[in-house]
């Protein structure tokens, strides 16, 4: 009897990369033995990130106690489902005392308003469920901002990424892109080296580490798997666990800063995380110009779905809802929007400031790039017949915009009322001038061809008075044989 082989991480993942190679049409005839001896498993192997493998080790623990013998209608291990939802649990009271520790610390300090904090937001192109019922985001775009009350975002990591898009995710990638921040996948500034990206977080979060730990990143719990996705791909190209960048709420921190500053204001209200939450999404900035990237910048009707515009919203809304009481003077363009000045004598100056920048105006790095026409530049001259100097010389002859001031127009006397002009009458084209044909006359056209001949007149015969014709039937046979009358074949009814 062969010796039965004892669950242990390495086998799982074996188990795993073999179904996953035979899916690709490899076969494995000499059974597991074969996929220990591939050098690429074994490479793969090595190469596993610390989590994963740790994952698999965890998986085997499960086998040897038996308790991966029971699964929930999803197929999944009951204990595995539990260990979860406790750790989920456990992770959101811990990031509740923890954020509640910060806030009330720096109450009692008197220095709420210049902890800083980070907040991080992603938008992706596509998801695509994984084996364990969850979701993975292929990221698109990510901000990570740096706030506090009294300064509002001092300084801004922004990322746009290019990825490949895998095959069946080309349409959902599209559909996403086009509904919301409109990013192409091949832009050619895009980054697409995990590792970059990580060590350059790592870089803007390092002035606020506290000993070797990275600060928190808050995120709004709607895009909140998203970030812990884009999150899981950076850990995972330095090779180092998950929790190096930890992910709260910002709804929970919005609570606790709500909070303190009713508090400080003698307020004995208590704003909740639903409120929070609400308030969020409520986005009142949603509508501010000048806060997008410069790629959302060019594209109109994009900014409020730029990753840079939305860290920057939420620290306004935050701002909106804490600065007063805990005494930080409301500033524009720190705590609120930049003011936009709508004097009327300027008016006329913008709009002409305005028409020579669209007139002017060409977005870099165009390869690719879908205009608000949908059109690419790319595809346009390919196809056009204006070339691009013919296209830019359209754009310069200018026309002046007319500003009618209905204000002026209010209070000026009423005009004369014009003359009503004379009715003119337009004589109809020299074709219709020719009088009409009368009835049951022969046409000119008739007359030539048959080199005029005698006017035909019908008859009683041809054309037989109504109330003398006879219907189909028998009953209408005359007894002396005599021909019937030409009234034509009709089913109608004796009238005589
Ligand atoms: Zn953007």
């Amino acid at each position: 009897m062969p010796k039965k082989t004892k669950p242990n991480g390495f086998l799982l993942f074996m188990m795993d990369y073999r179904k996953r190679e035979e899916r690709k049409g490899r076969s494995f005839r000499g059974g597991i033995q074969e996929v220990q001896n591939d050098p690429q498993c074994n490479q793969e192997w090595q190469s596993m990130s610390v989590d994963k493998k740790a994952e698999y080790n965890r998986r085997a623990k499960d086998c040897k106690k038996g308790g991966a013998g029971k699964k929930t209608g999803t197929g999944e291990s009951m204990d595995a489902v539990e260990r979860e939802k406790m750790r989920k649990v456990e992770f959101a009271q811990n990031m509740n005392d923890e954020i509640e520790s910060i806030v009330a610390m720096a109450m009692e300090f008197g220095n709420l308003p210049l902890i800083k904090f980070n907040f991080i937001h992603s938008n992706w192109f596509h998801t695509r469920s994984l084996e364990n019922n969850e979701f993975d985001y292929i990221p698109a775009e990510f901000a990570v901002s740096e706030f506090s009350l009294k300064d509002g975002v001092t300084k801004i990591y922004h990322q746009i990424l290019k990825t490949e898009i895998r095959c069946g995710y080309t349409r959902e990638a599209m559909e996403t892109s086009q509904e919301t921040h409109q990013l192409p996948w091949n832009l050619q500034c895009g980054e697409d080296r995990f590792e970059v990206m990580a060590e350059n977080l790592k870089e803007f979060l390092k002035p606020g580490m506290d000993g070797n730990k990275y600060p928190a990143l808050y995120t709004s719990r709607q895009i909140s798997p998203a970030v812990k996705a884009l999150i899981k791909r950076l850990t995972h190209s330095l090779n180092v666990p998950n929790e190096t960048f930890i992910v709260y709420e910002l709804e929970v921190l919005f609570k606790y800063l709500r909070n303190a500053a009713m508090q400080k204001a003698g307020v004995v209200d208590s704003f909740h995380t639903v409120m929070a939450e609400y308030e969020l999404i409520k986005d009142a900035f949603s509508f501010t110009p000048g806060l997008d990237c410069d790629f959302h910048k060019n594209l109109d009707g994009t900014s409020q779905f730029c990753s840079m515009s939305i860290v920057k919203r939420w620290a306004f809304t935050i701002c909106d809802y804490c600065c007063e009481n805990l005494g930080v003077e409301m500033l524009h363009g720190v705590h609120l929007p930049l003011k936009i000045h709508s004097d009327q004598s300027n008016m006329s100056d913008t709009m002409s400031v305005l028409s020579e920048k669209i007139n002017v105006m060409q977005i870099q790095d165009t390869i690719g790039i879908k205009s608000m026409t949908g059109v690419s530049k790319e595809y346009r001259t390919r196809v056009s017949e204006r070339t691009d100097a013919e296209e830019q010389k359209r754009r310069n002859d200018k026309r002046t915009v007319t500003v009618v001031k209905y204000g002026d127009l209010a209070n000026s006397p009423p005009a004369e009322p014009e003359p009503e002009p004379a009715p003119v009458t337009v004589p109809p084209p020299k074709e219709y001038q020719i009088p009409l044909r009368r009835p049951h006359s022969i046409s000119h056209a008739h007359i030539a061809g048959k080199q005029k001949e005698d006017e035909h007149t019908y008859n009683e015969s041809e054309f037989p008075s109504l109330g003398v014709s006879v219907g189909r039937g028998n009953g209408a046979r005359r007894k002396d044989n005599e021909p019937r009358p030409g009234a034509g074949r009709g089913r109608g009814i004796a009238l005589s």
